[in-house]
């Protein structure tokens, strides 16, 4: 490669004609700094100027030039003056519609004068029309000129006018075609084997597409040259988590090679058998735990397939070999929760006490548990992230487990790596609910995937109704019914205000309310603003059956497992995502009882939200659920880090461009090994400046 290389990557668009400073600032708001960055500002969609349309072809919604002659041309006032003006081809007719206009405008419209225009076609009270199309006047004999290459249409800012970004991209395009770099990060082979057009093929084609390219796979995104960009821009993310990964992969970690005898004590004390998928998890586990190397593995499965004991078996097997393990958690009270569980695991029969630290430890009781973690008295600790603060010290860590996952941002997940002392502690992650594949495969590439696909034996779907909350009071009456059949229930209250005060209010208003409406029932509230002893005071009482109805916000979406409990109400439920709802509904369903959830709405219900509450009344397959929360809301919803942008493309998008992924893997694997040097310039180009993720 020559030193020529790239110069388009690294010439400022300050280089074009009519780019000063003030419109280089505009420029850089959309990320345009260079002349690369705008050839690679691709138009969000185009238009097709460069032919004449028959004007009895049109339909409604098409955009299209027509040359026409006027027929007759009017001013009607109707609920609006407009000026009306009747024109026609031969091939049809068709109203032209204008509610802004001079009387010099209209009276240029004199019938038999030739109009070229361009608009969108829309139905009309009489028949077809353009309002307010852009038109010239032709004059006698002149003949009509129309565009060589489709309109390209750019996402722009305050300021700058498509006649700009034609202007700009056209500079931009003569300086690549002239010979200057635009460098190539795909190797030729490639191309050839996966069908992708050149970058400067691809580029030109996007900007200034010819005429016979249809318009119709443009917008589907469906072209050769789309691919190919989305293909190099995917495979930049690949290669940056694949990198990020494998210098984590090159750390030393504990080689934890015990026996395993503490992890077979707990299996043999418990209650059911380990079902098969959680056995096969638990030896990819230990595999990667007896390697000596970082084991940095995502642990999927759907709510309610056991992941806790999945956790529970990797503990006991890093503190049989005598390092400490730490189980972070995203709220107090799943915490309390855990605690619960690998006690009645880890502390009667096995004798390993649980340490517990939370953000409401403070003071002396905050700094014994600190204390004796970091003199390695303490092996086991469950905790928020109050865990992982600045004066948190281990001595010798040796797991992290980091449950429900999604409530965390990856930063915060990689911030934990550091806290082992001289070697880096291994890292289980669990996810609250399933990740579509394909977004787990590009979201979470530094990870190695295991999927817990199988229930424990003997659970039942839960049977889901959608309800408008008109019906509240027969609700309320089923409420009512469930539990004097001896059955707990939830009543999830939500609101849309993101404030915690006021959705604790309402849980507050609406237990008393349910109290009042159901004095047979012993109803308790819990929500986050509680005290944490009162919060685990409310849990307990529920879990142990001394309450009927427990009303909550959301704080009781992750981790609560009472079995006893076989209703569940959700209010607002348009309002939360699908994977929280599913979350949510996993709380019932775990016991023999037929268990039932009704998801309320306030109506009038929009046709988005219809279709996701149905989704849920049809399926409780949380694998499914995924794969539609992420075509109907975007990644960052299902991944939960939409404020962190940590997954957002330029140009490919996970749903459309979902068949793409296995073959950007492997291209991955390919590159890595073969040209090396095409990765970082390939990640500098796509990721630019942003650093991901924080060095390990
Ligand atoms: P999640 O995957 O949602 O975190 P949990 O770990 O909370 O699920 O497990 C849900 C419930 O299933 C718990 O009560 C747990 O004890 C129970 N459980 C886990 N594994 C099995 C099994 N193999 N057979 C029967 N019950 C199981
Ligand atoms: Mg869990």
């Amino acid at each position: 490669m020559n030193a020529k290389v790239d110069t388009l990557a690294t010439t400022p668009v300050t280089v074009l004609r009519g780019v000063g400073p003030r419109r280089a600032q505009q420029l850089a708001r959309l990320g345009v700094h260079t002349v690369q960055d705008l050839l690679f500002h691709l138009p969000l969609r185009y238009q097709d100027r460069t032919r004449v349309m028959p004007v009895g072809s049109l339909r409604t919604g098409d955009q299209a030039v027509i040359e026409v002659t006027v027929d007759h041309a009017e001013v009607r006032f109707g609920r609006r003056r407009s000026l009306l003006v009747r024109v026609s081809d031969g091939s049809g007719t068709l109203m032209l519609r204008f509610f802004h206009f001079t009387a010099a405008q209209k009276q240029a419209f004199a019938r038999g004068v030739r109009l070229l225009c361009f608009g969108e076609a829309r139905n009309g009270p009489v028949m077809l029309e353009l309002v307010h199309p852009e038109y010239s006047l032709l004059h006698d004999g002149e003949p009509v000129s129309v565009e060589e290459a489709l309109t390209p249409i750019y996402p722009t800012t305050e300021g700058l006018h498509q006649l700009s970004w034609k202007d700009l991209t056209g500079q931009a395009l003569a300086l690549l075609n002239e010979g200057r770099a635009l460098q190539e990060l795909l190797p030729k082979a490639v191309l050839h084997d996966y069908q992708l057009p050149s970058l400067p093929e691809a580029v030109n084609l996007l900007h200034r597409p010819p005429p016979d390219v249809s318009t119709q796979l443009l917008s589907e995104n469906g072209h050769p040259a789309q691919r190919r960009l989305a293909f190099e821009e995917l495979l930049a993310h690949q290669l940056s988590l694949r990198l990020l990964r494998r210098r984590a992969r090159a750390l030393a970690a504990p080689r934890i090679v015990a026996p395993g005898n503490l992890a077979r004590c707990l299996q043999d004390a418990l209650p059911f058998e380990p079902t098969g998928a959680q056995l096969r998890v638990t030896d990819e586990i230990a595999a990667d735990l007896a390697s000596g190397h970082p084991m940095l593995r995502l642990v999927q499965g759907d709510v309610g397939s056991g992941k806790t004991l999945v956790a529970a078996l990797a503990a006991a097997r890093v503190l049989e070999d005598g390092w400490q393990v730490a189980l972070m958690v995203p709220t107090e009270l799943l915490a309390e929760q855990h605690r619960q569980n690998l006690a009645q695991w880890f502390t009667a029969p096995l004798n390993i006490e649980v340490g517990w630290l939370t953000g409401h430890y403070k003071g002396r009781r905050r700094e014994t548990v600190l204390e004796r973690l970091a003199t390695g008295e303490l092996a086991l600790v469950v905790g928020t992230h109050a865990l992982f603060q600045e004066d948190a010290r281990f001595a010798r860590l040796g797991l992290v487990i980091v449950d429900e996952q999604h409530r965390f941002g990856v930063h915060q997940r990689l911030a934990l790596r550091n806290k082992g002392n001289e070697q880096v502690p291994h890292q289980l992650i669990m996810t609250a609910t399933p990740i579509p594949r394909t977004l787990a495969m590009t979201a979470y590439a530094d990870l190695d995937l295991s999927v817990i696909d199988e229930l424990p034996p003997g659970r039942q779907p839960v049977k889901t109704v959608v309800v408008s909350d008109e019906r509240r009071s027969e609700v309320v009456t089923r409420v009512g019914e469930n539990c004097r059949q001896g059955r707990q229930a939830y009543w999830v209250c939500t609101l849309i205000e993101e404030s915690e005060a006021l959705q604790c209010q309402a849980a507050e208003d609406t237990a008393r309310e349910l109290a009042e409406t159901l004095p047979e029932l012993r109803v308790a509230l819990v929500h986050g603003r509680m005290k944490a002893a009162d919060k685990e005071g409310v849990m307990q009482a529920f879990k142990v059956g001394e309450l009927d109805l427990l009303v909550a916000t959301t704080v009781i979406e992750v981790g609560v497992d009472v079995p006893n409990a076989s209703l569940m109400i959700i209010e607002n439920a348009e309002r939360l995502g699908l994977a929280q709802l599913h979350q949510l509904r996993g709380r019932v369903g775990r016991g023999a009882a037929e268990s039932h959830c009704v998801l309320m709405y306030h109506p009038p219900l929009g046709q988005l939200a219809r279709e996701r509450l149905s989704m849920l009344r049809e399926s409780n397959d949380g694998f499914a659920i995924a794969r539609k929360d992420l075509a109907l809301r975007g990644p960052g919803e299902v991944l939960g880090t939409r404020q962190t942008g940590e997954i957002q493309f330029r140009i490919a998008d996970l749903v459309r461009d979902e068949a793409l992924i296995p073959q950007v893997q492997a291209l991955a694997d390919h590159l890595l090994r073969e040209h090396p040097e095409l990765t970082t310039p390939l990640i500098r180009r796509w990721l630019g400046e942003k650093v991901r993720y924080a060095a390990v």
